[in-house]
C-alpha cells in the first residue's frame, strides 16, 4: 500500500527564495491528508500536481501564521472548484473562529461542510481514524499550544500463503471467507485452521510530524520506533541560544531525538530564513544521525 510524504513547504516564519512555509501532503493508498497549510500551499500543490479535492483531512500543528495562513485560500479554491465533499480540520483551539470570521467577512459560505475538531487534551491521544489510518495528537513544547501528529496505517490482513493455494486450490468464495476470518475445510471435511493459511501481516508503518518544539522527552514515547520522523531543525548549534529562546530545535538536537527514539529515518525542516544554503544544517544532523535528509520542496519520502 502506498504511504508517502511530499514536502510542499519547509521554511520557518519568513519565506525564503525557493522555500515556502510548512506544508506536507501525506498519501496513504491515494487518500490525501495535509499537515499544516502555510502561505502559498495551494500554489505549491499546483506546482507538484496535487489534486485539491482528494484531501479529506487537514491537521494544523499550531496557530503561528507560518503553519496555517494558506488555509483560507485553499478552502476558497476548493469551493470555487465545486467541492461538495466535507472536509475535516484538526487544530488547537482558535482556528474555527478565525476561519468562520474570514468566511463571514466575505459574505459567503462554502458549498461543503467543514468539520472542525479542536484538540484540547494535553496528552497523547487518538484524534482520527478512517479506513486507512489512525492519527494521534502529540503535545510538544513550543511558545503556544502545539501538537505533532503520528499517522499510522491500519493493520492489514496478511496474504494467503502460496503453498495453501497450490495444495487445496480453493474457490474464490472460499478465499473471501478466509479473508473474512473463517477457517477452511478441504473436500474430505478436514479443518485447515485459518492461522495456517494466512501469512504474518507486514508490520504497521508510522510517520511522525514534529514541528515547532524544543527537544523534550515528553514526546519521545509517542514517536518511538517510527519508520519516518520529520523533526523541525530551525537552527544550527551556532544559534542554540536563539533556538532555546524561541522554543525551537537545532539540527543536532533533531538528530539526537531521532537516535533516542529509534527512528529509521529523519527528515529535518522548518529552516530559518537566515540559511541560504542548507548544507551545514544537514551536515550537523548527519554527524549524530546518519540517515537524515532535508525537507526540500517537491521531494517525496516513502514511509518504509
Ligand atoms: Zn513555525
Ligand atoms: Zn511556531
Amino acid at each position: 500500500m502506498r504511504f508517502d510524504v511530499t514536502i510542499l513547504g519547509s521554511n520557518s516564519a519568513i519565506p525564503a527564495l525557493q522555500r515556502n512555509p510548512t506544508c506536507q501532503l501525506v498519501n496513504v493508498s491515494d487518500q490525501y491528508y495535509l499537515l499544516d497549510c502555510g502561505e502559498g500551499a495551494q500554489v505549491q500543490m499546483r506546482k507538484y500536481g496535487v489534486k485539491f479535492q482528494r484531501i479529506s483531512c487537514i491537521f494544523v500543528s499550531h496557530l503561528h501564521g507560518d503553519h496555517y495562513f494558506g488555509l483560507i485560500g485553499l478552502l476558497n479554491t476548493m469551493h470555487l472548484l465545486g467541492r461538495k465533499k466535507e472536509i475535516s480540520i484538526f487544530s488547537p483551539p482558535g482556528l474555527q473562529e478565525i476561519i468562520e470570521l474570514q468566511l463571514r467577512s466575505a459574505h459567503g459560505s462554502l458549498r461543503f461542510e467543514i468539520n472542525f475538531h479542536t484538540i484540547e487534551l494535553d496528552e497523547l491521544h487518538q484524534i482520527h481514524e478512517d479506513k486507512y489510518i489512525k492519527v494521534h495528537a502529540v503535545p510538544v513544547q513550543h511558545k503556544i499550544t502545539t501538537f505533532g501528529y503520528v499517522i499510522e496505517e491500519k493493520p492489514k490482513v496478511g496474504n494467503i500463503k502460496k503453498g495453501f493455494i497450490e495444495k487445496y486450490k480453493p474457490s474464490v468464495e472460499s478465499i473471501l471467507k478466509i479473508k473474512d476470518g473463517f477457517d477452511f475445510y478441504d473436500t474430505s471435511g478436514t479443518l485447515v485452521p485459518r492461522m495456517q493459511i494466512i501469512a504474518e501481516p507486514t508490520p504497521i508503518r508510522k510517520y511522525a510530524f514534529i514541528t515547532d518544539t524544543k527537544p523534550s522527552a515528553s514526546y519521545f514515547e509517542a514517536i518511538r520506533n517510527v519508520n519516518l520522523l520529520y523533526h523541525e531543525a530551525t537552527f544550527t548549534q551556532e544559534n542554540k541560544k536563539r533556538a532555546t529562546e524561541t522554543k525551537h530545535s537545532t539540527a543536532q538536537q533533531a538528530a539526537e531525538v531521532a537516535l533516542k527514539v529509534g527512528a529509521k529515518k529523519l527528515i529535518i525542516g522548518h529552516f530559518s530564513s537566515r540559511y541560504t544554503h542548507l548544507g551545514p544544517i544537514l551536515e550537523e544532523a548527519k554527524k549524530y544521525f546518519e540517515n537524515t535528509e532535508l525537507a526540500e520542496e517537491g521531494r517525496v519520502f516513502k514511509v518504509e
